[in-house]
């Protein structure tokens, strides 16, 4: 495995790989390398003849008063844990490459953006979606594999895959949990133990709403109301949005049925957590 920092170098390497006849996969990712990003790397090593792995903490995804400056790094663990899995370039290029004075194009989803993660981070998806068509431009993979764990995030690249479109097959993952149900997340080690084990009102949540659709529940109010309950029996639990969306449009459903998800943003102390699972489906196993 190569490290490429240098954003002219992985273009021309990428080319030069798409001109051989060969067939490129990539995974973005912000690093801090976990089971859901090895599941995703793993899949693209399975897809492609050259695999890609992006590590960039895009400053520009971030709002003031996040957790920008604090969020995990390790890039001599995270070369280690890609090679262990066939990862051909890992490209890691530095903010000031990738944003340099001047800077001043930028990709905005509409519609999709205006719920959820896009309500309470204003700006987040513009800064999303911008490193990611920079990416697809400087990697031009023809497929690219994103976790469902990031839902919003996930529809809101096939949305601006399909109206730009950018010659790259986007491909959703499903969610990689510890084994009591915690969503793979980078930022878990930011939790103490305490927040931790409070963490895990999240997943008790999915499991009481699968449940109570299992059941025959259809109105989300009351599913809702139930999640609601029991996250809010953690003493440092913070809710910033529980809902119950479309799968497509992601906008609110007031009565469940196939195409509904149920997702979460709640903070434990300082850190920030998402999950969601679709409602539709059985209940998840951890
Ligand atoms: P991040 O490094 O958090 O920006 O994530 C990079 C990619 O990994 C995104 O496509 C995420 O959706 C995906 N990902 C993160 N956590 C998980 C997980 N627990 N299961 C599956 N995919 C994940």
């Amino acid at each position: 495995m190569e490290i490429i920092t240098d954003i002219q170098d992985m273009q021309q390497r990428c080319l030069a790989a798409r001109g051989e006849g060969k067939r490129l996969a990539f995974v973005p990712t912000m690093g801090y390398l976990h089971e859901g990003h090895l599941s995703l790397l793993r899949a693209a090593r399975a897809a492609g003849d050259v695999v890609v792995l992006s590590i960039f903490v895009n400053p520009t995804q971030f709002g003031a008063g996040e957790d920008f400056d604090s969020y995990p790094r390790d890039l001599s663990r995270d070369a280690e844990m890609a090679r262990a899995v066939g990862t051909d370039w890992l490209f890691a290029p530095r903010a000031s490459a990738m944003y340099p004075a001047g800077f001043s194009t930028w990709v905005e989803v509409e519609g999709l953006t205006g719920n959820l993660c896009g309500a309470s981070r204003p700006g987040h998806f513009r800064g999303v979606t911008t490193v990611v068509c920079k990416l697809f431009n400087i990697v031009q993979p023809h497929v690219a594999f994103f976790g469902q764990k990031d839902f919003q995030q996930l529809a809101v690249i096939r949305r601006m895959s399909a109206d730009l479109n950018l010659p790259v097959e986007v491909r959703g993952l499903p969610i990689v949990r510890e084994a009591d149900g915690l969503a793979m997340s980078s930022r878990n080690v930011k939790l103490t133990p305490d927040q931790r084990r409070q963490a895990l009102a999240l997943f008790d949540g999915i499991r009481l709403a699968a449940a109570q659709v299992k059941a025959g529940e259809r109105d989300s109010r009351r599913v809702l109301a139930a999640v609601r309950e029991r996250i809010q029996q953690e003493p440092e639990a913070r809710i910033d949005y529980i809902q119950v969306c479309h799968d497509e449009t992601l906008s609110d459903l007031e009565t469940i049925g196939p195409h509904a998800v149920l997702l979460l943003a709640v903070r434990v102390g300082a850190t920030r957590l998402i999950d969601n699972h679709h409602l539709g489906e059985e209940i998840p196993e951890p």
